[in-house]
């Protein structure tokens, strides 16, 4: 009979108890008795619910206080050196300072860089290596919880993340492979300390398999496993996911390990050739549960297809999630308000439990076979293809930056901002009021309305040149966009962990998407009643949207990321007719839903830079179109950025040096319409000096021509108070006034 176990999952809680309590515990309101407690409770319930379900294995390690990357660091000695000067008074402080750069003790300190894992919205933080690197190893933590879960009476089996991967992951060296013959001892000393802690398996995750790799690193896969599996007690299953193994299949299951995991949701063609290279003492582990998104699997279809398999390798075939778990929400019975119909469509972490269950029986020999989830028709990708082809505005930029520039007249250097102004307690408070039905509509619009006319009034003050409403409607700039169109479900608990004690609720596109009403006219509308200056209507774009909400499974991304566009061309039209003349429409996410295989590049550009331009295809050449994007390293999508041919483009790059702006304005061209890099950095709670950002304008100058050149901050105001940003936009201001009078 096949085996079940997951690769791992999520450590927030069912009801993000370890969010709330990391949060208070930060800020002191309980000690790090009752934090620890918290913590304790949250792996006890992941492990009961893997061990009802039957799997034969209790996945340990993928707990994490922050971040699970950031264990592997503190286990391997790897902390950087501006960590040890006020060193907090406990590990567990340490660690947050690293994390965080603050913790209940120790000195403030500038905390490790984060990135995005791979293709997902989780940010894990980056190992800091130095060229003389060394590791020690201290696996106090991992050995304590697998001993904390054998005592509750689980058969555990203990992840770590696999050598290569964890040095892929780092920066601060050139080659971080030099690192391994350093690196390569401790994790024989880990694996010996497994196996005396009675593991019989261990899971060595190293997703980076299903990456383009360069030579050296796939090389160093077969050496690097013969040593561990030589030191190894344990037996070791090899996990990959994300991506297809393609070139990297023969290395991966050649390796000396006892079993190798595939994505075969990513990847479903590839089960065949694993299971036909499996050799006779390894276990073939497919991972055919969707770790990434929310929707009941199709178990008649993974019965029929594995049927063969199961029949073929018996117990040496195991069913899992495609990847951790860590990326879907918990559970679907803290969904109090969500409809029947639609819970019945949807599985979170436990209920995909309960799948890998019932797929397990069904390929039981003789097992009935199971009832097929209905198929929606919808409309095939290549009409979406047709569609988006040849919908582009019809002036190129030159003819229409010439009609625009007649109708704005805006100064050199034009000000602007990037959307959203403080969202105050009191906005929250009121927020909170007309969800909870305490206060009328007519309540809430008329205190919207005058949170409108202050940004206005404020904005006026300052001087700035192309003004905005402020998004005080919008708590989160996909999920009002979500609320407003239909095919969207949205959820009261389906929090999935972005970083640390940060959590994101996208929604999930559950049909074919379309725009009932306009969403944002009539605040746009409003606010441009109120000054003579342009006012920007401001909208998320199509990939933005996509990107930060759960797909539907039954059509491809590019079919449900049309959908969403005709409904902003929609949009879009409507603001136009109803007098604005210049739109924003925000695409921060452009960048990750690049495939990780460059193979797939193409194929996804076409569509969503397609989509992006649909959203506009149709407006006059007067009106403006902006776009922004919260990042600065555009290099390996700066085709991408330019075919998006927005008017003006803002983007961030006060935190990066001057050599990231290359690209815009670069050997190839660069940027060929407006560009507004951000000149102060919004995350932080510092005010700009005068002087500094004058001084930054003349360096932007000297990569942007100034007709080209706009001024603005990084990103949207909305996590700082009015001090902050009153004394931020007025040195901007002033800045851009005495940099104009000179040139
Ligand atoms: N317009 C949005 C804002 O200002 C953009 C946010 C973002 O780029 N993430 O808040
Ligand atoms: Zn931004």
């Amino acid at each position: 009979m096949a085996q079940t176990h997951i690769l791992g999952y999520p450590r927030i809680g069912a009801r993000r108890e370890l969010k709330r309590a990391q949060e208070a515990y930060w800020k002191g309101e309980i000690d790090q008795r009752a934090l620890l407690a918290v913590g304790a409770q949250v792996r006890a319930q992941n492990w009961q619910a893997q061990q009802a379900a039957g799997l034969a294995f209790t996945t340990v390690g993928d707990f994490a206080w922050y971040d699970q990357v950031l264990n592997h660091s503190l286990m391997f000695g790897v902390v950087p050196e501006r960590f040890t000067a006020g060193a907090a008074d406990n590990q567990l402080d340490q660690y947050f300072r690293l994390a965080r750069g603050r913790a209940p003790s120790g000195e403030p300190v500038a905390a490790s860089a984060m990135t995005k894992w791979f293709d997902t919205n989780y940010h894990y933080l980056v190992p800091e290596f130095t060229a003389d690197q060394q590791f020690e190893l201290d696996a106090e933590w991992l050995l304590a919880e697998v001993k904390e879960a054998q005592s509750l009476g689980h058969s555990v089996k203990p992840v770590i993340i696999g050598p290569l991967t964890y040095l892929w992951l780092g920066r601060g060296v050139e080659n971080a492979l030099d690192l391994l013959p350093r690196l390569l001892p401790c994790y024989v000393e880990l694996l010996k300390q497994l196996a005396n802690a009675a593991a019989q398996w261990v899971q060595i995750d190293e997703p980076i398999l299903g990456l383009d790799l360069q030579e050296n690193w796939r090389e160093a896969f077969a050496p690097t496993y013969e040593i561990l599996a030589e030191a190894s007690g344990s037996k070791l299953l090899l996990t990959t996911y994300f991506s297809p193994l393609r070139e990297n299949l023969e290395t991966a299951f050649a390796l000396p390990v006892d079993g190798v995991h595939i994505d075969a949701v990513r990847a479903p063609e590839e089960i065949m050739p694993a299971a036909a290279v499996l050799r006779k003492d390894q276990v073939l582990s497919v991972g055919v549960i969707n770790g990434r998104n929310v929707w009941r699997t199709d178990l008649a279809h993974w019965q029929a297809e594995l049927l063969p398999v199961a029949k073929h390798l018996g117990e040496r075939l195991w069913l899992s999630a495609s990847c951790s778990l860590l990326h879907t929400p918990v559970d679907l019975e803290t969904e109090a308000a969500l409809a029947n119909a639609d819970k019945q469509k949807l599985a979170y972490s436990r209920q995909k439990l309960d799948e890998l269950q019932l797929l397990q029986r069904a390929l039981k020999p003789g097992a009935p076979a199971l009832a097929a989830i209905a198929k929606t028709e919808s409309r095939s990708e290549a009409d979406v293809r047709e569609e988006l082809v040849s919908t582009w505005r019809a002036q190129t930029y030159p003819e229409r930056a010439a009609v625009q520039s007649a109708r704005w007249q805006l100064p050199l250097l034009p000000t602007t901002t990037i959307g959203s102004f403080p969202q105050t307690d009191a906005l929250r408070e009121v927020r909170r009021q007309f969800r909870n039905q305490e206060i009328s509509q007519s309540d809430y619009d008329a205190h919207l309305r005058a949170e409108i006319a202050e940004v206005i009034r404020r904005q006026e003050i300052l001087g700035l040149d192309v003004l905005v409403h402020g998004e005080a409607e919008r708590n989160d700039m996909v999920e009002y966009f979500g609320e407003q169109l239909d095919g969207f479900i949205h959820t009261g608990n389906g929090w999935v962990q972005s970083y640390g004690s940060r959590c994101v609720k996208p929604p999930i596109i559950a049909g074919d998407i379309s725009r009932p009403s306009a969403m944002t006219v009539r605040w746009s509308e409003y606010a441009q009643s109120l000054s003579k200056k342009p006012v920007k209507g401001m909208l998320t774009g199509p990939v933005t949207i996509l990107n930060w909400s759960f797909p539907r499974e039954d059509v491809p991304r590019a079919v449900s990321c049309l959908q969403i566009a005709k409904a902003l061309r929609q949009e879009v039209q409507d603001l136009e007719a109803a007098g604005i003349g210049i739109i924003q429409i925000d695409e921060p996410a452009l960048r990750e839903g690049v495939p990780l295989r460059e193979s797939g590049h193409k194929d996804y550009f076409d569509w969503a830079v397609g989509c992006f331009r649909y959203t506009c295809s149709r407006v006059q050449p007067e009106t403006q179109i902006h776009t922004h994007m919260c990042y600065s390293n555009f290099n390996a999508i700066m085709d991408a950025i330019v075919a998006l041919d927005a008017d003006v483009i803002t983007i961030e790059s006060a935190r990066s040096d001057l050599r990231l702006l290359q690209a815009f304005a670069g050997e190839g061209g660069g940027y060929p319409n407006e560009i507004g890099p951000g000149i102060y950095d919004i995350h932080s709670p510092n005010v700009p000096e005068r002087a500094e950002l004058v001084n930054r304008l003349y360096q932007l100058l000297e990569v942007i021509p100034v007709e080209k050149l706009w001024v603005n901050p990084d990103c949207g105001l909305k996590t700082r108070n009015w001090a902050e940003v009153g004394s931020a936009l007025l040195n901007m201001v002033e800045a851009t006034r005495t940099v104009r009078a000179e040139i």
